[in-house]
């Protein structure tokens, strides 16, 4: 019989939530060497079931506001879970869109893509500008500029990959409670072009320097901040700002199997105080605690702290991935991003399953079969 177990309180509150979606990627062949299939699977728009390692007679179903399953397009995650706020930034409000869960999830591909599948972030850019487009042909009265800023945060230190050669920059705060960081580089973008020119070779120094640096990537978190500041023609020549963050987080790995409790999470948390405490902040804004919201406790929270929560609108999408390889690591990262969840006592069938796998595997299959005639 079904059991409910009581996660985030929803009930109204002072700040506005972060919405959270997850996106489950393609099962992948070669991340299952016992050939167990998937764990886990969608249900609907807003629910998905995995299996109860506890007891395979059980799966575990959760609710989100948003489910995005394996044959989601990148244009599909983008209109559904990020489109919708871009329009604030323009209004001089914040916005923040993060890509959470395990390394090898698919944060990298949601966020940036390839050539052939653009992600979020350059959908959004190009977004941005034809929001801005569209606001300059109303002739309001209104000016209208944008920057780009890009920085890592790696072992709570603030790193301008605009400008790879400075050391960890401050985090401050004005008097108006907004966030900066002085000596950030900030890039004025006059088209997607540019942001393109920019972006582009800075993201391939960080991949590439993640190789050889121990897998920085999985432990770093990759910031785009993208400011639009509008500003009156005419005197008093008023100006809003809005801010659009768009954040590739460190691999939630780093919290696995710690029972979300006790001096495990305290070492776990030492690794990557960031996504610690960005969860905790997260859990408190949807109204797990209540109480003081620790943005001072990590760079990452701290910098985020006027777009996450508060009047801003924010999206943390979560990334897993369906083999067992990940279970512990996308169970976690379920636990951490579920609104609800509810064990239901009913067997995983595998043969129901609709797995988007056969145009994978054959080539395989057939390249093996070509070795075996071969042989
Ligand atoms: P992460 O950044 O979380 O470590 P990646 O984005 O690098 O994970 O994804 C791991 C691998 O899975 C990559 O080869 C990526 O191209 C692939 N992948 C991830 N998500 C998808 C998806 N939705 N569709 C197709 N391939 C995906
Ligand atoms: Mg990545």
């Amino acid at each position: 019989m079904a059991q409910r177990v009581p996660t985030a309180d929803t009930g109204a509150k002072k700040t506005s939530r972060v919405r959270v979606a997850v996106r489950l990627r393609p099962y992948m062949e070669k991340e299952d060497d016992k050939a167990e299939g998937p764990c886990v699977r969608g249900l609907d728009s807003q629910n998905l079931e995995i299996i109860n390692w506890r007891n395979a007679t059980e799966t575990v179903k959760y609710h989100f506001d948003a489910f995005h399953d394996e044959q989601t397009t990148q244009q599909g995650v983008f209109l559904a879970s990020v489109k919708p706020i871009l329009p604030h930034i323009l209004t001089g409000q914040n916005a923040s869109v993060l890509a959470y869960g395990p390394t090898g999830a698919g944060k990298t591909h949601t966020m940036l893509g390839s050539r052939e599948q653009p992600g979020v972030i350059p959908r959004a850019v190009k977004e941005v500008f034809n929001l801005v487009r569209t606001q300059e042909e109303a002739q309001d009265g209104w000016g209208c500029s944008l920057t780009m800023s890009y920085l890592e945060i790696y072992n709570e230190k603030v790193l301008d990959l605009l400008s790879p050669s400075t050391q960890d920059l401050p985090i401050r705060e004005d008097k108006d409670r907004n966030i900066l960081i002085p000596g950030l580089t900030q890039t004025p973008l006059a088209s997607f072009a540019d942001f393109d020119q920019h972006f582009v070779p800075a993201s391939l120094n960080r991949t590439t320097a993640s190789t050889k640096l121990n897998q920085r990537s999985s432990r770093s978190h990759a910031i785009l901040l993208i400011k639009v500041v509008r500003t009156q023609r005419a005197a008093p020549h008023r100006q809003k700002t809005g801010k659009l963050y768009l954040v590739d987080l460190a691999g939630s790995e780093d919290n696995r199997r710690t029972g979300n409790q006790g001096l495990r999470l305290k070492e776990s948390g030492a690794i990557n105080l960031s996504l610690f405490t960005l969860s905790k902040v997260v859990d408190s804004l949807n109204g797990g605690t209540g109480g003081r919201v620790p943005y001072r406790d990590s760079k990452l929270t701290r910098l985020l702290q006027d777009s996450l929560g508060g009047s801003s609108h924010s999206v943390m999408i979560t990334n897993i991935a369906p083999e067992y390889s990940y279970y512990f690591d996308t169970f976690s990262a379920l636990n951490f991003a579920a609104k609800s969840k509810l064990i239901v006592n009913k067997p995983f069938v595998r043969e129901t399953l609709t797995v988007p796998v056969p145009q994978v595997k054959r080539p395989r299959e057939e390249a093996e079969g070509d070795q075996l005639r071969k042989k």
